[in-house]
């Protein structure tokens, strides 16, 4: 069981008398972190002992570390697998992980953004038995949200075993929420439409070198073997979830009119007065699925 709800964990700083800049540029040996590409290394050994724990990567296994920084968690990893590929964006990086890791032949770095990267060029397809990918990952955060909908679409390709995340609390709130909350919306609604989503841990800033504004966590996102709530169109699903949360405060009534009538709505057992933070996955499939037999505009594609 999780302890997300238990107190949080944090790095605890040492005692030593040095500047804050000193700490971060001695602790990332001599790398100074990059604000743009969310560098925010762990440093803290504990933690990251309960990470790889959570992951239990073995040997065999396809794994797939986004943004391994200095090699926090792919080192355990790497140990524990003897082969990894890594999607790193930070050249300056790329030299000091192939030398770290010089001795693992089945250590592949491939540099670039993972935003971009075709993830499915790491399953062999053409194998009886391809392995699936797990995906993990210390995300940058300015990017996750825009990353969790790109790896999103891999596990409707069936190429995920699973996925582990360290991200912002408030994203992984997101991610987990259920209806009739103010985390609710599009990112949880789409991630639980593709998998089990598991919150698993807390982290607090202490853990990273420099320590970011915020509380992280730690998420599982498991594919599920049979989809819940199947729809006929994933992209009228998308496009009715996203202008349904396109005005929060607005009734599903106005938000959906160029989609639906209210009349449609109220006859799928949905009442149109509601805000879009009411409804599950469930209904917002039953409003696409209609939709999608009954369009009232040219759908987007
Ligand atoms: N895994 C390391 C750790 O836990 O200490 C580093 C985590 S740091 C929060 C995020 C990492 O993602 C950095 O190494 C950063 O350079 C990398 N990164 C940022 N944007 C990226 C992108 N678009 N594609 C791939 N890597 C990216």
């Amino acid at each position: 069981m999780s302890d997300y709800n238990a107190p949080r964990s944090t790095g605890k700083k040492s005692g030593r008398q040095k500047s804050a800049a000193q700490k971060v540029l001695t602790a990332n040996q001599g790398h100074k972190a990059r604000k743009r590409f969310g560098q925010n290394f762990l440093h803290d050994g504990n933690i990251i002992n309960k990470i790889v724990r959570a992951i239990n990567p073995k040997e065999g296994q396809n794994l797939v570390e986004i943004g391994p920084g200095m090699g926090a968690i792919t080192e355990p990893v790497l140990e524990a697998t003897g082969a990894l590929n890594v999607v790193e964006i930070d050249r300056d990086l790329i030299p000091r992980l192939r030398t770290q890791f010089f001795n693992y032949p089945n250590f592949k770095v491939y540099e670039g953004d993972a935003l971009q990267y075709d993830f499915t060029q790491l399953v062999d397809t053409e194998a009886e038995n391809p392995a699936p990918l797990r995906i993990i990952g210390n995300l940058p955060y300015n990017i996750s949200t825009p990353l969790i909908f790109h790896l999103l679409s891999y596990t409707e390709q069936h190429l995920v075993q699973d996925m582990h995340f360290m991200l912002q609390k408030e994203v992984v709130d997101r991610l987990a929420a259920g209806p009739g909350t103010s985390d609710y919306g599009r990112l949880g609604i789409m991630a639980q439409y593709w998998c089990r989503v598991e919150p698993l841990f807390i982290v607090g800033p202490g853990a990273f070198n420099p320590p970011p504004k915020v509380d992280s966590a730690i998420v599982r996102l498991v594919p599920h073997d049979v989809l819940p709530f199947p729809t006929k169109d994933i992209t009228i699903l998308q496009n009715v979830v996203r202008q349904a949360f396109s005005m929060r405060r607005k009734t599903l009534r106005n938000t959906l009119k160029t989609m639906i009538t209210v009349e449609n709505i109220e006859s799928l057992d949905i009442d149109a007065s509601l805000r879009p933070e009411r409804l599950s996955l469930e209904e917002y499939v039953k409003i696409a699925d209609f939709v999608a037999d009954n369009p009232l505009l040219p759908v987007s594609k």
